[in-house]
């Protein structure tokens, strides 16, 4: 069983925006996935429905399965429960997550006197301990967030997330506000607490290139749909869909002086989840759409070992039978069926 198995999972706005479009992805214990893509593609929308943080009114359907217990149906007493021991999320932006009024220990240990129902000498004890693991001396738990550096910040959003001893990690843009130096041995660390304590990790970037780096497989989202997904080194270097293609060339490669120069970009802007295009969604973008993109939408489907792309242009592996229309991924159901995110 994996520890995360997200399926056909939808998310609705209120106002019919459709950010979420029948999701299908799977992580192990231990393993890295990185989520890309620009910003309104559906990103941080999947991940904050992963653990029902999305605003009242927002509908949601699907499952997410995490260690087998869907969160989508779960008792709300059980989501607050999951929501720290289960999983949780590394926001960018530390110095807007943190309460400037507290010191940075006692925001460790609230989680863990809650959910642990731990002593204050005990919750004292974990959160020098955490921030330890996160490189930084016990001693600081008396900072003050406004007394540490940025990435001393983002160091201690690490240690809060890891305060209840969760299985998955989910890090939304961790490192984007940081400088290089920085977010390179941020980028590490969490690397390190993924292999150290076999955590799956979830990493949302619209940075191929970070991604590449440090995940092992990249699910890369437009319109809100998965539309390339394979290992991540593969899909960096040599992506099957155009959009991950222009993505990636988006980017500076280190020891590519050409792309340093000249990165090259993509004109135009995602579509708007409420009014999105007819067949395939990036058609009107697309350097390399054909006539028929317009009409139709093409099928997530195997394009190589371990790799899966949602192009017509994509040649399915020897052996694998052509998509037919009617597998085209079709809208999610009415959702009369949706559930709400929020309490
Ligand atoms: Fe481009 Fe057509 Fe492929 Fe969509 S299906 S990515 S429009 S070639």
């Amino acid at each position: 069983m994996s520890l995360l198995d997200v399926r056909n999972l939808a998310v609705t706005y209120p106002g019919g925006a459709a950010a979420v479009r029948g999701v299908d992805l799977r992580l192990d214990a231990g393993r890295k996935l990185g989520l890309a893509g620009e910003s309104g593609c559906g990103k941080s929308t999947l991940a904050l429905a992963l653990l029902r943080l999305l605003p009242s009114g927002t509908r949601v359907t699907g499952e997410v399965l995490l260690d087998g217990e869907d969160v989508l149906t779960m008792k709300w007493g059980r989501v607050r429960a999951v929501r720290w021991a289960g999983a949780s999320v590394v926001f960018q932006g530390a110095m807007h997550s943190l309460n400037a009024v507290h010191r940075v220990g006692d925001q460790i240990a609230e989680p863990i006197l809650l959910h642990k129902k731990a002593t204050s000498a005990g919750a004292k004890k974990k959160t020098g301990e955490l921030l330890e693991q996160v490189g930084l001396p016990a001693a600081r738990a008396d900072a003050y967030p406004h007394e540490l550096s940025g990435g001393q910040r983002q160091r201690v959003m690490i240690a809060m997330a890891l305060a209840c001893d969760p299985r998955l990690i989910i890090a939304d843009e961790p490192t984007t506000a940081l400088d290089v130096m920085v977010q390179a041995q941020i980028l590490r660390l969490i690397e390190q607490l993924v292999a150290d304590q076999d955590l799956g990790l979830i990493m949302i970037s619209h940075d191929l290139a970070v991604l590449a780096d440090t995940c092992d497989r990249l699910a890369v989202m437009y319109a809100g749909r998965v539309v390339e997904e394979g290992p991540a080194a593969q899909v960096y270097e040599d992506a099957r869909h155009p959009y991950a293609g222009a993505l990636s060339a988006a980017f500076p490669r280190i020891g590519d002086p050409a792309s340093r120069f000249a990165p090259q970009g993509l004109a135009g802007d995602p579509p708007d989840p409420a009014a999105l295009p007819s067949g395939c969604t990036f058609h009107p973008r697309c350097p390399v759409a054909l006539e028929s993109c317009a009409e139709q939408d093409p099928v997530l489907r195997a394009a190589g070992p371990e790799r899966r792309a949602a192009c017509v242009l994509v040649d399915p592996p020897e052996g694998e039978p052509e998509a037919t229309d009617e597998q085209a991924i079709q809208e999610p159901e009415a959702l009369e069926e949706a559930r709400p995110s929020t309490p």
